[in-house]
C-alpha cells in the first residue's frame, strides 16, 4: 500500500513515515486524494459550516524579539498602540451585531496588560456577551495567570508552538525564549481545561521536510483542538526580509493532512494564506479548513499590527469584510454561520 493510503487508513504514523508523507506534497495525485478525503471528513463532522472568529488585535507592544515577527521589540520603526477596554468592548459589540459569537483577543506580550487588567477585560466581555466564546492569544504566561483567565471566562487559547524541533525553535528565537517553556504552556492550558490551539508557520526559515514530519508527529500526539498554520511571510524590518515566503501548495497539502490526522479539529484558513494568494482562504476551505478569522480591530490601528508584509484586509471596515467573506465562502459551497463554533463532540 502506498504511503497516502496508509496514512488515510491509519493516520498515526512514525516520524519516518510522516517524512515519506511530506515528500508527497509535490505529487498532484497524492494531493488530490488527500484533499478529497479531507473534505469528506470535514463535511462529515461540520457539514458545510464555516465558523468565524472576530479577531481583535488589542496591542502591538511586545517584550519578545522573535526573529521573524514584524512586531518584535527591536522594530523601532513601528508605531505602537494599545486599545482601551472601551475600544475593545466596542469592537466586540460591532462584531456581535455582525453575527460573531467568538472573540479572539490577540496581542504581543505586553506587560501593561497585567493579570488583573486581563482578568477584568475577560470578565467584562464574558458578562456582556455570555453567549460568546472568548479566545486568548497573548503568548506565554504563568500557569496561575492562565488559571485566573479561565476562571474569568476565557474558553480557548491559541499558542502556536511555531516549530516542534528544539534547535529549529532556537534558530527562530533569541536566547531567553525557550522551546520547553512554550511546550509546557500548551500542556498547562490543556490541563486547565482550555480548548487549545497549537500551530506553526509553513516555510519558516530553515524548515525542512524532517521538521514538517516532526510537526505532524507532535500534532498526532498532542491532539490540539485547533491548529493554526499559515505560510511564513517575510517582514521588511526583520533579519529574514530576503527569505522566500512559504508555499501555498505546501500549506494546502498540510491542511488536508491535518484534517485527516485530527478529524474534528478547528482549522482556520488563515489571513497569511489569503495574503500570499488572492484565493488562498477559499483554497484553504477546499483543502479541509473550517474556520476564518476576520479582523474586528479598529481600521486605523490595523496597519500597525504588521506581523508580516502586505497583510490583507487592512482598510476594510468589519461589516464590509464579512460581506466579502460571505461571498468567498459561498463560492466554495460553504456557509458562514452564527455560532460559537466549539469543537464538535
Ligand atoms: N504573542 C502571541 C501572538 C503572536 S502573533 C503569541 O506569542 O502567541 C500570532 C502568530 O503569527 C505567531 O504565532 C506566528 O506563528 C505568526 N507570525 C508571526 N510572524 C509571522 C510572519 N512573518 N509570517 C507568518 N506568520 C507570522
Amino acid at each position: 500500500m502506498n504511503i497516502i493510503e496508509q496514512f488515510i487508513n491509519h493516520p498515526d504514523m512514525s516520524l519516518m513515515e510522516y517524512e515519506l508523507l511530506v515528500e508527497q506534497a509535490g505529487n498532484p495525485e497524492a494531493v488530490k486524494r488527500l484533499q478529497e478525503e479531507a473534505l469528506r471528513i470535514r463535511r462529515q463532522y461540520y457539514g458545510d459550516k464555516v465558523y468565524i472568529r472576530g479577531l481583535i488585535e488589542f496591542t502591538n507592544y511586545c517584550k519578545n524579539n522573535c526573529y521573524y515577527c514584524g512586531i518584535r521589540r527591536d522594530n523601532k520603526s513601528l508605531q505602537r498602540y494599545r486599545l482601551t477596554k472601551e475600544q475593545i468592548m466596542e469592537c466586540c459589540q460591532n462584531g456581535y451585531d455582525l453575527g460573531f459569537r467568538t472573540f479572539v483577543f490577540q496581542g504581543g506580550e505586553d506587560p501593561w496588560f497585567t493579570e488583573d487588567r486581563m482578568v477584568s477585560l475577560v470578565r467584562s466581555v464574558h458578562e456582556a456577551w455570555p453567549d460568546c466564546a472568548i479566545t486568548l492569544s497573548v503568548g506565554e504566561l504563568p500557569k496561575e495567570t492562565y488559571r485566573a483567565l479561565k476562571k474569568a471566562g476565557a474558553d480557548r487559547y491559541l499558542l502556536r508552538h511555531e516549530t516542534a524541533d528544539k534547535s529549529h525553535y532556537e534558530s527562530l528565537h533569541p536566547e531567553g525564549m525557550s522551546f520547553s517553556n512554550r511546550m509546557q504552556c500548551l500542556q498547562n492550558l490543556r490541563a486547565l481545561g482550555y480548548q487549545v490551539g497549537a500551530g506553526f508557520m509553513v516555510g519558516s526559515p530553515g524548515q525542512n521536510k524532517f521538521h514538517l514530519a516532526k510537526e505532524l508527529y507532535f500534532l498526532s500526539h498532542f491532539k490540539p483542538d485547533m491548529v493554526g498554520i499559515g505560510p511564513f511571510i517575510p517582514h521588511h524590518k526583520t533579519r529574514y526580509k530576503e527569505e522566500p515566503a512559504g508555499a501555498v501548495s505546501m500549506t494546502l497539502f498540510l491542511l488536508s493532512v491535518i484534517r485527516i490526522l485530527l478529524p474534528k479539529v478547528l482549522l482556520p484558513a488563515t489571513t497569511a494564506l489569503g495574503t500570499i494568494d488572492p484565493y488562498g482562504r477559499e483554497k484553504g476551505l477546499l483543502a479541509g479548513a473550517n474556520v476564518i478569522m476576520p479582523n474586528l480591530s479598529p481600521e486605523k490601528y490595523r496597519k500597525n499590527y504588521a506581523l508580516y508584509d502586505n497583510k490583507i484586509c487592512m482598510g476594510e471596515e468589519a461589516a464590509k469584510c464579512i460581506r466579502c467573506l460571505e461571498k468567498r465562502v459561498a463560492s466554495v459551497g460553504a456557509q458562514i454561520v452564527v455560532d460559537r463554533g466549539d469543537v464538535c463532540k
